[in-house]
Formats: C-alpha cells, structure tokens, sequence
C-alpha cells in the first residue's frame, strides 16, 4: 500500500480525514462549476444583448421609414410650391435661397389675386337646384331621341328658381331665341369667356348691355324652349367652344389650381400671366 499524504480535520462532530486525491477533486469540481456557471452567464449575457441590438435594429427602421415618409411629404410640398408658384407666375430660381415659410407667404398674398380672378371668370354654383339631370357630352336627347351632343349641365330646378351670375360680365343676350334654347340669357365675361342660361322663365331680369357681377340675380328658370320638365340648362362657352360647366361649378379657392388640369382647351397660364400683371398693378417690364 502505497503511502497517502492525509488531513485530518477535528470538530466537535468527530474527526474526518481527506486524502489529496480527494482534495483535488472537490477543487476540480468547484473550479468547473464555476467555469459552468461563468458560461451559462455569458450565454444569457450575449442573448440579452442580441435582443437589445434586434430592438435597436427595429427602431431604426422604424425612424428610417417615418424619416422616409418626412422627406417624400416634403417634397410633395416643395413641388407643389414650385407648381402653384408657376401657376401665378412668381419666378422661383434653383439656386435661390428663399425659406419656404416666405415663399409659402408669397403664395397667401396672391391669395387675394386668386379671389380676384374667380371674380371674373365663371365658377361655383348658379342656381340652388336638386341634382343634376343631364351631363355634358355625347348622349341620346330626351325629345329628339337621337344621340347627340350636349353642349351644357342640365340642373333640376323647380320654375321661378333664381339664377345668379357665376363671375362678372356684361349682358350680350336677354330673350327669347329661335334655337332650341326658349328664353335665352348670354354673359360675356370677358377674357373669351360667355356664360349660356336656357329654358328660362320668359320675364327678363336683366337687359342687353347691363354689367352684372359675381352673385346677382340674372333670371329665373322655366320650361320654355325644347324641355321636357323645368331645369335650367348652364353653358360655359370659351371662344365660342362649349367647355364643360362642371369644372366650372366646382372650382373655388380651395381648389384654385385644379381647373387648370382638368380644363386644357384654355390656355391658362397665359391668362394667369396676364392676370397676375393686372392684379398685381405691376407695370409689365417691357
Ligand atoms: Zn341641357
């Protein structure tokens, strides 16, 4: 038997005796179990972080998209500045520096030049009436029965429904016409622009040659002419060319620019041009 180099240890409980081997192996056992514990700790360390980097990824995604969505809004504004800009004809150079906050407040000035023009060519409603009844293009004639063009809007309106001038104008025709029309009232605006009122009450309001403005009274409505119930038949004539009313009907400050799309048989930028001299009361350069 080979010599084994022991400790004893002595309480109160009694003698234990431990070899080296012994003491070796709890050391052994200790020291794994805290390199155990030491992985384990590490393992959920590095797991904690890899969740905390995904969030942060997350996050940043999240501000990269809301950032994204700032600058595509940005540049709707910013293209919609440079369009309205065009529109009313203030120049606007790539290089200039100008805030948008004052080009926006440039823009709100011309606000009044803005209302002064739908002062002068034909917009919003001209009679409080129940609905539309007929279109304005191609369709089949309620009384002729054949397919043919319909050069106005056609409102439902009870007789004797007053009818009020959509811009100023002057009166070119108040009466009774030989066309299918019946009692008949033309405006001329202006600027190329007459406004046709048919199927009116035979009782004028109004005479040839009275300037009329935005908002009075011109006529009421009837039956007369080639109707088949009362309505009042709304023209938009521009250079003699029937355009169609309801761009007219619709279009008011809040949607200054939105004709402009919309009706293209009118050179428009051309009469803003002009317009924007006018109102402005600059004198033109040349
Ligand atoms: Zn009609």
């Amino acid at each position: 038997m080979k010599n084994k180099f022991t400790i004893t240890i002595s309480d109160v409980k009694g003698s234990r005796h431990y070899t080296i081997d012994e003491i070796l192996k709890r050391i052994v056992a200790v020291f794994l179990i805290f390199v155990a514990l030491l992985f384990a700790g590490g393992i959920i360390y590095i797991t904690v972080l890899n969740y905390k980097v995904e969030q942060l990824d997350i996050k940043k995604d999240e501000l990269q998209n809301e950032l994204n969505d700032k600058i595509a809004y940005y540049e709707v504004i910013k293209e919609k500045i440079d369009e309205i800009e065009s529109i009313i004809g203030i120049a606007h150079e790539a290089d200039d520096n100008t805030t948008h906050e004052a080009r926006l407040s440039n823009i709100t000035l011309t606000t009044v030049q803005q209302s002064l023009l739908l002062q002068f060519i034909p917009n919003g409603e001209v009679t409080p009436h129940n609905g539309i009844s007929d279109r304005f293009g191609m369709r089949k004639h309620p009384v002729k029965g054949i397919d043919e063009f319909h050069s106005g809007l056609d409102f439902r309106t009870p007789l004797q429904t007053p009818i009020y001038a959509p811009a100023l104008g002057i009166i070119e025709y108040a009466g009774s016409s030989s066309s299918g029309y019946g009692s008949l009232v033309i405006v001329d605006h202006g600027f190329g622009f007459k406004s046709y009122y048919a199927h009116l009450d035979k009782t004028m309001l109004i005479k040839v040659g009275q300037f009329v403005k935005k908002g009075d009274h011109i006529a009421n409505s009837g039956n007369s002419g080639i109707s088949t119930g009362p309505h009042l038949h709304y023209e938009v004539r521009f250079l003699g060319r029937a355009l169609n009313p309801i761009n007219f009907v619709n279009w008011d400050l809040n949607n200054f620019s939105q004709i402009f799309e919309k009706e293209t048989n009118v050179q428009w930028d051309s009469l803003l041009e002009v317009m924007s001299i006018l109102l402005a009361n600059k004198q033109n350069p040349q």
